[in-house]
């Protein structure tokens, strides 16, 4: 599926919703849309599945426009948060409602639901109502009334928001399986990072409308392109810092208030930077070591305070000038915490520079 340069202000809005969006998902991906309330996930997912149409840009599938297509002429299904099942209908009424639409005949209908009833694990409930089932239940037989018609593209609206946080992780498990299983690109909408992180082949950050991201996840949380992305996704530190020279080998930062005689560091595949430039050093809370030697650390900090949660211990510095630092260690290796003064390093490709 591509778009290209879509463009949308809903009447009456002063700002757009989405601006010059563009984005290939690929097939069989498990494609996340991410981003903070308001930046323009749900107007996508709306705009692929149909309900919305772009001023401006194209929506193909296959190589096929599929603008001023209605959604229900598209290969494509959607999911709500708030699953939408027929209240009066039962489970297995509710999976065969999108197969009666097309008006598949009776017998490949019911084994089509069986199918559905087997792959999202609702045995024994087939004529149960919404009401006699559990929240996570659900939700799967949305899934499956989804996935019945076997759509190219479903479309996931924050689906596993309206759960408690042990369903949303078994949830989140599930639908992993069912996109791998099922082979069908899954375009998932939500503002939960970890969600993003934990589930997706790939992942497109959203702000103010406008695309900022887009990469594997492990591209999105080791190496943002911006603050914005590094603030959004994960934990991690903003430390204020100078370059202080730019030669061959790249630009030498020096953090500020980070040591009484710091020396200073380089850090891997920084652009390049004017000697005296401010910028903001963002290192995440574990890529930061402690160094035994305190003379030879580049990176000297007051503890203030300690939080030990089991797998982790958290330690809570300042630099001097005031600047707060968190390291995360792990917590068995950590039996005493430590106090005072703590010498602390990062590798050189374990931080990223943004001017700031
Ligand atoms: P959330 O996570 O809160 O659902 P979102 O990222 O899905 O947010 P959208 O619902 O796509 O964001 O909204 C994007 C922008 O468009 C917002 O500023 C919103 O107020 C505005 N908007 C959405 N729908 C309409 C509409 N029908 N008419 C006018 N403005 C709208």
């Amino acid at each position: 599926m591509r778009l290209s340069g879509v463009h949308k202000t809903y009447p009456g809005a002063t700002q757009p919703a989405l601006r010059d969006v563009s984005l290939d998902i690929g097939k069989n991906a498990f494609f996340t849309l991410l981003g903070p309330s308001g930046c323009g996930k749900t107007t996508l997912l709306r705009m692929i599945a149909g309900f919305e149409t772009p001023d401006s840009g194209a929506v193909q599938l296959d190589g096929q426009s599929v603008v001023g297509i209605a959604p229900n002429r598209r290969p494509v299904n959607t999911v709500f948060q708030s699953y939408a099942l027929f209240p009066h209908m039962t489970v297995a009424q509710n999976i065969a409602f999108a197969l009666d639409m097309l008006d598949r005949p009776r017998a490949a209908s019911a084994t089509r639901v069986a199918e559905m009833v087997r792959l999202l694990r609702l045995e024994g409930l087939e004529q149960r109502r919404p009401h006699q089932l559990s929240g996570g239940q659900q939700q799967r037989v949305a899934l499956g009334r989804a996935l019945a018609p076997a759509p190219q593209v479903l479309l996931l609206d924050e689906p596993l928001s309206a759960l408690d946080l042990k369903l949303r992780k078994e949830m989140q498990v599930e639908l992993k399986r069912l996109q791998t299983e099922t082979g069908i690109t899954f375009v998932f909408v939500t503002h939960d990072q970890e969600e993003a992180l934990t589930m997706s082949d790939q992942v497109a950050v959203l702000s103010g409308g406008e695309i900022v991201q887009v990469g594997a996840p492990v591209d999105i949380y080791e190496r943002p392109v911006n603050r914005f992305v590094a603030e959004f996704i994960g934990d991690a530190n903003f430390l204020p810092a100078s370059c202080v020279t730019q030669d061959a080998d790249g630009p030498c930062f020096r953090i500020d208030g980070a040591a009484p005689a710091g020396s200073p560091i380089r850090i891997a595949d920084s652009e390049s930077f004017t000697p005296g430039a401010k910028v903001v050093v963002v290192v995440r809370p574990e890529r930061l070591m402690l160094v035994e030697e305190m003379a030879q650390a580049p990176l000297q900090a007051s503890v203030t305070g300690a939080m030990y949660s089991g797998s982790d211990l958290m330690l809570h510095c300042e630099l001097d000038g005031g600047t707060p630092l968190r390291v995360r260690l792990a917590g068995a290796a950590h039996a005493t915490i430590p106090r005072g003064r703590v010498g602390l390093a990062f590798a050189p490709g374990a931080a990223r520079v943004f001017a700031a």
